[in-house]
């Protein structure tokens, strides 16, 4: 006898295996008996996929997991040298400039002139020492950066033969495949790793499509605005 839950109403019930098909003793739902063996032997086999899956999963997270620090120390310094990098020594050279230029055509004007040109000498050269300043804060960081990425390669190199690329081991990529895995979305990491791009995909195709849309609601209200402003013209003209 083979014991499962009816297909039908859920009941625990159980089949002659003897015979090609059985019927439900409580709905009298028809099961082939081959199909039944199908679906069971299907379930085992996935059960498996999974739990080989989540294994090297695991094992995975728990090697990369070791680095964690690394990963976060690294996103740490890339945040503050691209910080640097824009920084407000830009702005500061920018006024400079126009401040100085203004000053240069009213010179003749007089001591207006000359104060604006002593003003936008001062702005040009803050800006310059800030932009030095800046300079050497990203030269002392970029080392370090470059030392943290080393440290993560070696790392990398040293797992053996990683299903997974470099650039998706930092623990929060990590955590997002696993997900796929736990939920039974992907069966093992190269398909998470596939659901992964998928979706970025689409989360990007969804982001031009919303941008897409606030232009076109960005032109409908200027349209919109210009309509307005036009009628209320024709309004105050006929008056007139
Ligand atoms: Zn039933």
């Amino acid at each position: 006898m083979l014991s499962l839950k009816c297909p039908g109403c859920g009941a625990n019930i159980e089949l002659d295996e003897s015979r090609d098909f059985g019927f439900c003793s409580y709905c009298g739902y028809k099961m082939m008996l081959k199909d039944v063996v199908e679906v069971r032997h299907r379930e085992a086999s996935s059960t498996d996929r999974y739990s080989d899956g989540m294994t090297e999963m695991t094992k995975i997270m728990d090697y990369f997991g070791q680095i964690s620090d690394k990963y976060q120390k690294r996103e740490e310094l890339k945040k503050q040298y691209a910080e640097l990098q824009k920084k407000g020594y830009k702005a500061l050279t920018g006024w400079g400039i126009v401040i100085t230029v203004i000053g240069l055509l009213s010179i003749s004007s007089g001591a207006f002139g000359v104060v604006l040109l002593i003003v936008g000498c001062l702005f040009l050269a803050g800006g310059y020492s800030q932009g030095e300043k800046s300079k050497k804060e990203m030269e002392a960081i970029k080392p370090q950066i470059t030392q943290l990425e080393n440290e993560i390669i070696k790392h990398y190199e040293d797992y053996g033969v990683c299903p997974l690329g470099i650039e998706y081991t930092q623990p929060a990529v990590l955590s997002i495949l696993s997900n796929y895995i736990r939920q039974g979305r992907a069966y093992n990491v190269k398909e998470a790793i596939n659901l992964l791009e998928d979706e970025n995909y689409k989360n990007e195709m969804r982001q031009i499509a919303i941008n897409t849309q606030k232009a076109a609601e960005e032109q409908a209200r200027a349209a919109r605005d210009m309509a307005i402003s036009s009628s209320y013209n024709g309004l105050f003209n006929s008056r007139k």
